[in-house]
């Protein structure tokens, strides 16, 4: 089992299969992608050893996230390698979207279980305007063609004052009738976006009172959920969460390890650099991998530092995929 000082336990890895995104969100990648690093992304072979060394130590849960996972072209190789790793319990993926209507049958019979979906307003318009691209309409039928198909979905909208703050109701109305899990993340700072950070920061609190006043719950947290506060309501049949980084013990309840596309271990999303685990997955017995873990995780940090403004070598979430 992966533990680190504090105590807290790693069940879950997020791992990044490249960093290309198509997309331009403001708060991300305003100018679109750039290709200003290595692009040896890591091998089908080298993501086998890699599930498959983290499965050994106790991790039961892989998000395979980006840049845009999606655009990778074995990927439904690549999700069927993280389901048929013994140990792992549930293959997640967080994309946005661009590809589920056209691709969410193959993703399911690789071995999906579940989604999470970036969909930042449910204005057309203004959701091209946030992305760079008019496409929220075939991502709402995809939506529902995942629904059907027995995928859990989550829907992720990052909070931004000058965009979709007023848009709640939309959302409610919208979980109403929607059997997904709709959530509000505060917008973080990263090394890149400092003014449209300024300029769009809200915190979810009022957000968290207001649903409270309105007779939601809150749910007691799994040990292999995200980082989510999750509420229900009898009379709507999805949930609300709220990702609040900047709230006090948010990094109590870590659980996660984060790898990148090219093979460095991030113990924290805001770690000033990654860890170079590549070598180790050239052994295929994953012994070396375990071994080279389990000594550093030991330097995992109590907390990160974003509410002094300290972002560590992030530039954006694109790099590692949030
Ligand atoms: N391309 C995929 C997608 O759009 O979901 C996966 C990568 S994206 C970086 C993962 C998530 O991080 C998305 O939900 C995105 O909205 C969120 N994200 C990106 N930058 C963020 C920021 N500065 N603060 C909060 N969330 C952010």
């Amino acid at each position: 089992m992966l533990e680190d000082k504090f105590g807290r336990r790693f069940h879950y890895l997020r791992l990044s299969i490249t960093d290309v995104c198509n997309f331009k969100c403001d708060y991300c990648l305003p100018d679109g992608y750039t290709c200003d690093s290595d692009r040896d992304f890591l091998s089908l072979n080298e993501i086998q050893t890699l599930v498959k060394g983290f499965a050994a130590l106790g991790t039961s849960k892989v998000r395979v996230t980006g840049g845009e996972p999606t655009l990778r072209k074995d990927l439904p190789e690549i999700l069927a390698a993280c389901a048929n790793t013994h140990g792992i319990e549930h293959v997640a993926m967080t994309t946005n979207g661009y590809r589920l209507e056209s691709d969410i049958q193959q993703w399911v019979d690789a071995g999906l279980n579940s989604l999470n979906i970036s969909i930042d307003s449910l204005d057309p318009r203004m959701f091209e305007a946030i992305t760079g691209h008019d496409k929220l309409t075939s991502i709402l039928r995809g939506i529902d063609k995942a629904l059907a198909l027995g995928v859990k979905v989550k829907v992720n909208a990052v909070l931004l004052k000058q965009y979709n703050a007023s848009e709640l109701n939309q959302f409610l109305n919208w979980v109403k009738k929607t059997p997904i899990s709709f959530r509000l993340i505060e917008l973080m700072q990263t090394g890149d976006n400092q003014t449209f950070f300024n300029q769009n920061h809200v915190s979810g609190i009022p957000i968290k009172e207001q649903l409270l006043d309105q007779g939601w719950s809150q749910l007691i947290r799994d040990k292999a959920a995200g980082p989510a506060q999750e509420f229900y309501h009898p009379d709507f049949d999805g949930r609300i969460g709220l990702i609040m980084p900047y709230s006090k013990d948010f990094c109590n309840t870590c659980n996660r390890l984060r790898v990148s596309a090219t093979g460095k271990l991030h113990l924290c999303l805001f770690a000033d650099q990654g860890l170079d685990i590549r070598p180790s997955l050239q052994d295929v017995d994953s012994l070396l991998l375990e071994t080279q873990l389990h000594e550093l995780l030991g330097d995992k940090e109590a907390t990160h530092w974003l509410q002094d403004g300290y972002t560590g070598g992030t530039k954006h979430l694109a790099m590692l995929g949030g």
